[in-house]
């Protein structure tokens, strides 16, 4: 007798803009995965965004944090218009009322999209504290005004920080294995980086509880280094590839992310991961693009590839290695690509092509 599907519950939160034409794309992959993965989805719609302040007065209804704590094992987030002030993100809040700690985004080239160098690296990223703590105060003094700001390290976030760094490392390692795209790598390696140099107290704290929970016997196979921050922005873009897992305190973090993003091309391509433990949320690295918005051309690779990474912190590195596979197909044959990508394809015929590969 066959074992009993795991059914998995989906907050969708689409948001504003493309955030809607991409998340419905991320619901019929997950739909659409093959029976013999033994895995069932159940959906919930869930509103959040400017669109949902401007109803509601609030930009995260408290029906959508209770609903995905209470009934949901994941969620899919697209994106939420930043162009407004005086509302706070609603992702940023989701994070700190769902304790997900970590900001987890892997940038990728394959064979057929790449501008140069082959890229597979994920940066890992601290998401409760350092700068972003928002302790900051303004002094007159007679020389005028100085402005000041907490960054806060502390063990506990440090440490969870890099031991899900040290495991995604070793997870990376399988999945390469069932997809291998054009990136190898003998052995798994997590960089950290800090700059202990200067801030010998915060960021040594940091790097030295990083060294510590690496230092554990399940990542005896991880090969462990460190880069001052600065050289890791010129490393990353001098030489990208030689790059696997890279754990940053939140700022650096912050940086290096972006700044990784811009290495393959789109952001229509990023996915992201907002990961605590025992829940996740995809999320696309790009925001609500009022630009292309209604034309039905959006790129739904980021959320795809989101979707893949959802799976991954759910445990379900098969149907995540599936659709990490069928997304890099789609992209080497490079028949259906978005016009961000040079292409003419619809965000359907993009989708379509996915589908049809999985
Ligand atoms: P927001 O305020 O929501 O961040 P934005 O104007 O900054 O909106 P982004 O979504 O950040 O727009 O996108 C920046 C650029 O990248 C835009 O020109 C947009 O069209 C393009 N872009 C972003 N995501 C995609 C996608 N999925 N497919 C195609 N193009 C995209
Ligand atoms: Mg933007």
């Amino acid at each position: 007798m066959a074992a009993a599907a795991r059914t998995l519950r989906i907050g969708l939160i689409p948001g504003d803009g493309i955030g809607r034409e991409v998340i419905p794309a991320g619901r019929r992959i997950l739909e659409s995965l093959p029976s013999s993965l033994n895995l069932k989805f159940s959906f919930v719609d869930l509103e959040a965004g400017y669109e949902t302040f401007q109803k509601t007065g609030t930009a995260l209804p408290d029906k959508t944090v209770d609903t995905l704590k209470k009934e949901c094992d994941g969620a899919l987030f697209g994106a939420v218009s930043t162009k407004v002030a005086g509302y706070s993100s609603p992702i940023v809040a989701l994070r700190k009322k769902l304790d997900l700690y970590a900001n987890v985004r892997p940038v990728k080239t394959t064979a057929g999209n790449s501008t140069g160098k082959p890229i597979d690296l994920v940066i890992v990223r601290e998401n409760t504290e350092d700068l972003y703590v928002k302790e900051e105060r303004t002094i007159d003094t007679p020389n005028g005004k100085v402005a000041e700001a907490i960054k806060r390290i502390s063990e506990h976030a440090s440490f969870r920080i890099s031991n899900i760094a040290g495991e995604i490392a070793l997870r990376r390692q399988n999945i390469r294995a069932a997809a291998p795209g054009i990136s190898t790598r003998d052995q798994p390696m997590v960089t950290i980086t800090h700059k202990s140099n200067v801030l010998s107290q915060t960021d040594g704290l940091f790097r030295e509880t990083a060294r510590r929970a690496l230092a554990a016997e399940k990542f005896s196979s991880v090969y462990v280094e460190e880069q001052i921050v600065d050289s890791m922005v010129y490393k990353l873009f001098r030489q990208p590839e030689f790059y696997d897992v890279i754990v940053a305190p939140n700022l650096y973090g912050d940086i290096l992310s972006d700044g990784a993003a811009a290495l393959v091309g789109s952001l229509g391509l990023v996915p992201s991961a907002n990961v605590g433990d025992g829940f996740a949320i995809g999320e696309p690295c790009h925001g609500s693009a009022p630009d292309i918005e209604g034309q039905g051309i959006s790129n739904p690779i980021a959320t795809i590839r989101s979707v893949a990474l959802m799976l991954e912190f759910l445990g379900e590195m098969d149907a995540a290695a599936k659709i990490y596979a069928a997304v890099d197909g789609n992209l080497d044959a490079a028949q259906f690509l978005t016009p961000d990508m040079g292409g003419k394809a619809t965000t359907q015929q993009v989708l379509e092509d996915v589908l049809k590969r999985l």
